[in-house]
């Protein structure tokens, strides 16, 4: 076997028996490997206790600034496992993005990377040591450290591999694996075999956090098999690759659930040409995804747009929002909060037919109202109260006969998860 790429996720890194059973777990792998190298993101709920303690001192810090801070989490794990690794015996280097050259776009705590530069990796995997990567941080072509977004370890660990080369991509993780649903929120969720790209593409977008959704487009692009599973296990776990014959026909493959999500309503804009240009170019410079967008003529002439964010963007997009409006010379920009996304997702849809239908009759019977629905190829979202979200996700899970009937079990360190608006 060539190279290989690991990556252990910040549940299993979380204490010093976890990391040395990280540790023992790479020695492993390494006897059938010719080279190793391993990405490890901040131990346990570290990454959120740095957000916490910089909105002890500013709600609002500027974004380099906790880039800054949020590094120091991983800097932190490599270290360990670099001395974990040592002390069994193994040759490790550790080293942070910046170190390796992982070269990212400027746009703080959600910069995108743009180029790896293998040469220190290579000459390390070379001399035979372990090379001990920080995830989930980068440097920008002037020398600032970035952060790759939550969860962004993930999309560390792929682009190395596929800058490496590296034969296969191991994601170790809390879980045994992908699942129809997070089995934290649905606990006969059935464990998957092997899911395409696309698919678990759309679900990581959609909000299964198991994977960083830009990892699996590197996957995907670079053709790298991501294989994800338990770091404590020695069973498979799912592949994701490319779409082949073997995989399940079912049309629906999995859903999920995204919450925190916000609705900006811009209303009685200039109805003529260049308003959504002025209004989307904004997004796009503050590097800020939305999606179910909604556009319709107002009563007075005007138009009223309205299109949904992630709440933890709200704060970039109102002063950009409020800049448009400015430069239109009317309207006037409204928030709500409180919304979640539930979805489904399968390549299998492409050739069935009444998904819509029996997603929006799982929903209805539930008493869940929908506000808005967008669909692909592949996929059915409607977004809902966030208080509905859990009996959404259920409902539409039991709808499409996910549920293999034998309740899943996973380790217990509830996530954490801070909204900042
Ligand atoms: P790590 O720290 O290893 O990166 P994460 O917490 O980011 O781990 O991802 C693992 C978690 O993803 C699981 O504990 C599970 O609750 C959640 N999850 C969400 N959707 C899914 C899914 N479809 N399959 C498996 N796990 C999922
Ligand atoms: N430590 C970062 C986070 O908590 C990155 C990661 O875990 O992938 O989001
Ligand atoms: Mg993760």
């Amino acid at each position: 076997m060539g190279l290989s790429v690991l990556k252990f996720g910040g549940t299993s890194v979380a204490s010093p028996d976890l990391m040395l059973a990280a540790a023992r777990r790479v020695a492993d792998l390494r006897r059938q490997a010719r080279g190793v190298a391993v990405v490890v993101s901040a131990m346990g709920h570290t990454t959120d206790e740095l957000l916490e303690l910089a909105d002890a001192i500013n709600p609002h810090p500027p974004r380099r600034e906790t880039d800054m801070l949020l590094a120091t989490g991983e800097q932190v794990s490599i270290a360990l496992l670099a001395m974990a690794l040592h002390s069994l015996g193994i040759p490790a280097t550790s080293m942070t993005g910046p170190q390796v050259a992982i070269r990212t776009t400027a746009s703080h705590t959600r910069a995108r990377i743009r180029s790896i530069d293998t040469a220190r990796l290579l000459a390390e995997l070379n001399a035979g040591r372990v090379v001990v990567v920080a995830g989930f941080q980068g440097v920008t072509d002037d020398g600032q450290i970035t952060t790759l977004g939550r969860g962004g370890s993930d999309t560390t660990a792929v682009a190395l591999a596929a800058a490496l080369a590296a034969d296969v991509c191991e994601i170790f993780t809390d879980v045994d694996g992908v699942y129809t649903a997070d089995p934290r929120l649905v606990p006969d969720a059935r464990k998957l075999e092997r899911i395409s790209y696309d698919e678990m593409l759309e679900l990581a977008v959609l909000g299964a956090g198991v994977m960083h959704s830009r990892a699996v487009q590197f996957g995907q692009r670079y053709n790298v098999p991501i294989h994800v599973r338990h770091s404590r296990k020695n069973d498979a776990g799912t592949l994701i690759t490319r779409e082949s014959p073997e995989m399940e026909n079912a049309s629906v493959v999995g859903c999920a659930l995204k919450e925190n999500l916000g609705r900006v309503s811009l209303r009685d804009l200039p109805n003529k040409p260049g308003v959504d240009a002025a209004i989307f170019n904004a997004l796009a410079e503050a590097d800020i995804n939305v999606d179910d967008i909604i556009q319709n003529e107002a009563s007075g002439g005007g138009m009223n747009i309205s299109f949904t964010v992630e709440h933890r963007d709200l704060a970039d997009i109102k002063p950009a929002m409020e800049r448009v409006l400015a430069e239109c010379g009317r309207g006037e920009q409204l928030i709500d909060v409180g919304l979640s996304r539930v979805s489904v997702v399968g390549l299998g849809m492409r050739h069935h037919t009444g998904v819509a239908a029996k997603m929006f009759t799982a929903l209805a019977d539930a008493g869940i109202n929908i506000f808005n629905i967008t669909t692909s190829e592949i996929k059915i979202s409607c977004i809902i109260n966030r208080s509905d979200g859990e009996k959404a996700l259920k409902a539409v899970h039991a709808a499409f006969d996910l549920a293999d009937g034998q309740p899943t079990t996973i380790d217990t360190l509830t996530p954490m998860r801070s909204v900042r608006v």
